[in-house]
């Protein structure tokens, strides 16, 4: 339930799309107070107050209940943490709007008017998008769009136990099967998002009772820490790599084993994976940033007590996450082995990563010297190159699967999974040419 709880508080901070204020947060003590900390992937400073300043009025609502005579009926406080919710995530929910608006329309028409369960479809699904709550008319923050807000994320609900939930999923899975995005994966997945904040809603209300005796909601600070720099990368300065390279560079191989690679490589090249991997490579700016799971940690174990279980609330050692733990972030906490407990993770990797800032440890007068400097970069160097290792692993491993993979799958489903490949071959090509600055 804590942990729950935790990532259900980083997913309300989330407030835009496109992975910028991803966050992650953990409950702490820091001077003698319970303190909510959270770290985004790329917020400045006016966006972590505004966030700082949204968290705050979202456990206000909890902390007044429980501080009040007379407390409100968990119907009510769900309802007043959903509208608070919904307003400071307006962004987010503007794009589901948006594109819930242009799917449903495409989806009625596609229904199957033969058949009784397409007309039943058909007119559940045209009566949700009457009801989709207009920014325009009601302002994007009125009382009256986040009313009719609320009362379309409980149509939705209503709706998940219905024929129309079968009807769009069976759908959804045949969009999913040709590739990402098709109209009923998006009506399935943006309505699966708004209904999400309900469950953000209802959460902190059973927490509430859990942990009423508790200074959890009554006595609290609220702390951020600030997102990385930008730094620069020079992985695309060098020529993109190729299937064959990456597979030829994997650690401890054999001979056979790399005559093997070179024949994978070569099957490989009828899916174009060269040519898609130098076109990705040439095309994407890089901006790397420390992922906000790795920017808390990483703070927690810079300050005071650093990652003690006695820091945290309950001895629980936990960060929450708005978003599942990608892959390169599990690979770091499993390289430096942390006692910090996260939530699970996706195989996903993204090209805009990289490791937190080095940290100059001082020596008896806290004077920066040398050796300090060359420790520091010697233990950035041996996290890295472990985790080189753990990746290029991975990457042959997946590259070894597809191949063999290849005659048990159809066409469409295979070319499916190279791109999750071609993924993969960026990020080793990355990795192999990061640099120390
Ligand atoms: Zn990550």
């Amino acid at each position: 339930m804590f942990h729950t709880l935790v990532n259900k508080l980083a997913q309300i901070c989330d407030f835009e799309p496109k992975g910028n204020t991803v966050t992650a947060l953990a409950v702490i003590w820091r001077d003698g107070r319970i303190c909510y900390v959270f770290a985004s992937n790329r917020r400045r400073t006016p966006a972590l107050k505004n966030a700082r300043i949204g968290l705050k009025a979202f456990l206000d609502i909890l902390k007044s209940n429980l501080e009040a005579e007379t407390r409100d009926s968990d119907e009510v406080m769900e309802r007043r943490l959903l509208g608070e919710i919904l307003s400071r995530n307006n962004v987010r929910v503007r794009s589901y709007l948006t594109a819930l608006a242009k799917e449903l329309s495409t989806c009625i028409k596609k229904c199957d008017a033969a058949g009784v369960e397409g007309m039943e479809a058909r007119d559940a699904m045209t009566r949700l998008a009457q009801m989709l709550p207009d920014p325009n008319k009601d302002g994007q923050k009125g009382d009256n769009y986040i009313n009719s807000m609320i009362r379309f994320i409980e149509a939705i609900r209503e709706n998940s136990t219905s024929p129309l939930r079968r009807y769009i999923s069976a759908r959804a899975a045949e969009d999913d099967k040709m590739a990402k995005g098709g109209s009923w994966s998006t009506v399935r997945h943006v309505s699966g998002r708004l209904v999400a904040y309900q469950y953000a809603a209802q959460t902190p209300v059973q927490a509430h009772h859990i942990w009423a005796d508790t200074e959890l909601f009554r006595d609290f600070n609220i702390a951020s820490v600030r997102s990385s720099q930008s730094y620069p990368a020079e992985a695309l300065n060098l020529n993109p790599m190729t299937t064959e390279a990456i597979m030829h560079r994997a650690p401890g191989c054999t001979q056979a084993q790399v005559d093997a690679y070179k024949q994978h490589a070569a099957a490989l090249q009828q899916y174009l994976l060269d040519s898609k991997l130098e076109r990705q490579w040439k095309t994407r700016a890089l901006d790397p940033i420390v992922h906000a799971e790795m920017l808390l940690h990483d703070w927690l174990a810079r300050t005071e007590g650093g990652i003690q279980a006695y820091r945290f609330f309950h001895n629980w050692r936990y960060i929450g996450t708005s978003k599942p733990v990608c892959r390169l972030c599990q690979e770091y906490f499993h390289v430096i082995a942390t006692p910090v407990r996260f939530r699970s993770g996706h195989p996903n990797t993204y090209l805009n990563w990289r490791l937190p800032d080095m940290y100059y440890v001082g020596g008896e007068d806290s004077a920066i010297t040398t050796s300090s400097i060359e420790r520091a970069r010697r233990d950035w160097c041996e996290i890295l190159g472990r985790m080189k290792g753990r990746v290029y692993a991975a990457v042959v491993q997946v590259l070894e699967e597809k191949v063999s993979d290849k005659k048990a799958h159809d066409s469409n489903t295979y070319t499916d999974k190279v791109s999750g490949v071609k993924e993969m071959d960026r990020l080793a090509g990355w990795l192999e040419h990061v640099q120390l600055g």
